[in-house]
């Protein structure tokens, strides 16, 4: 089912992302771990594609396991490392799995390479790729980022630069991950007043362990509020105890865009089944009552 069909049916979705083994050898794992998260009743997973090194191969066969599982999928697909001939053919592969929903992203640039060398001139940005995509008629999402992509200027240019995707065509806006609900809160105000009113799924990421607010920071230049570095500095030599806090910490940030009409959420599950299996145990009553 595409994603635009399901946003005409539900208030709020509520979808999962995990990533594709980064060895061949764990194949399996990561579709046993595709298979618990959808009988947690996502409206959709995602599947990432290339990201912080994993195989770029097995995102279209995580797909068709997750739409054998039930769950419709929303494979995600890179201008980097690719060419227009290359997408053709993961088009046609995607297609023949009966994948109808794409995730269209520019793509980590590679460390050592440079945005020229790693993507082509009629596919260096993501808005390049949805024209194809939308031509195949695929139901396409684009990624959007709160605090600004870090290449941006700032945040105006931006905003500026989405309109190329949004003009584009996409149906969908999801986000880079963010741990202060303000920061979307002022963005999809500033969205709103460029004459962006697409629905934006609010990206999640369950802080679990300390050492990774310092990766995702890293890779996303996120503001991390004191509330959430005080929880770090306090339970980081406590596993148990960290995991608890900071399942509450992102239970509180989800019940809180629910609260204040966002459009979906979007957990970046980091394939972790027992963390999401207990936030959504924590808003399961939450989601059933705003579909209601
Ligand atoms: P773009 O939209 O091309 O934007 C990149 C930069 O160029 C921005 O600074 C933007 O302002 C600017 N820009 C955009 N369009 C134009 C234009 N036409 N002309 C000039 N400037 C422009 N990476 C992966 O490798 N695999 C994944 O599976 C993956 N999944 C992701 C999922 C989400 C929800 C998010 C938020 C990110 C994901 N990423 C993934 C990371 C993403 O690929 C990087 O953040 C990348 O640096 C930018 O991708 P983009 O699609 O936003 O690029």
């Amino acid at each position: 089912m595409k994603i635009s069909e399901i946003l005409q049916k539900k208030k709020i979705t509520l979808s999962f992302e995990i990533f594709p083994p980064k060895q061949q050898a764990n194949f399996n794992n990561v579709v046993n771990t595709a298979v618990n998260l959808s009988s947690l009743n996502p409206d959709f997973m995602s599947i990432t594609y290339g990201a912080g090194g994993t195989t770029r191969g097995n995102t279209v066969e995580i797909a068709q396991k997750i739409l054998e599982s039930g769950t419709p999928a929303l494979a995600h697909l890179t201008c980097v490392g690719n060419t227009e001939e290359s997408i053709k053919s993961d088009i046609q592969k995607m297609k023949t799995a009966g994948i109808q929903n794409i995730l269209a992203l520019r793509g980590d640039v590679p460390q050592g390479q440079t945005i020229e060398s790693a993507t082509t001139e009629s596919l260096r940005h993501a808005d390049q790729l949805v024209t194809i995509l939308k031509k195949e008629g695929f139901c396409v999402g684009g990624a959007c980022y709160p605090e600004g992509h870090p290449e941006s200027a700032n945040r105006a240019d931006d905003i500026e630069n989405l309109k190329y995707k949004v003009d584009a065509g996409v149906d969908f806006l999801t986000t880079q991950m963010f741990f202060d609900n303000n920061m979307l809160y002022s963005y999809l105000y500033r969205l709103q007043s460029k004459g962006i009113h697409l629905p934006v799924f609010a990206g999640i990421m369950p802080i679990v362990n300390s050492n990774q607010v310092e990766r995702m920071v890293k890779l996303s230049s996120a503001y991390i509020p004191e509330k959430l570095l005080s929880i770090c500095d306090r339970f980081a030599d406590n596993a148990p105890a960290m995991r608890q806090a900071g399942i509450a910490y992102a239970t509180d940030q989800i019940i809180d865009l629910i609260s204040n009409g966002i459009r979906g959420i979007h957990i970046y599950a980091m394939n972790k089944v027992d963390v999401v299996t207990d936030i959504v145990k924590n808003i399961d009553r939450i989601m059933e009552a705003v579909n209601d």
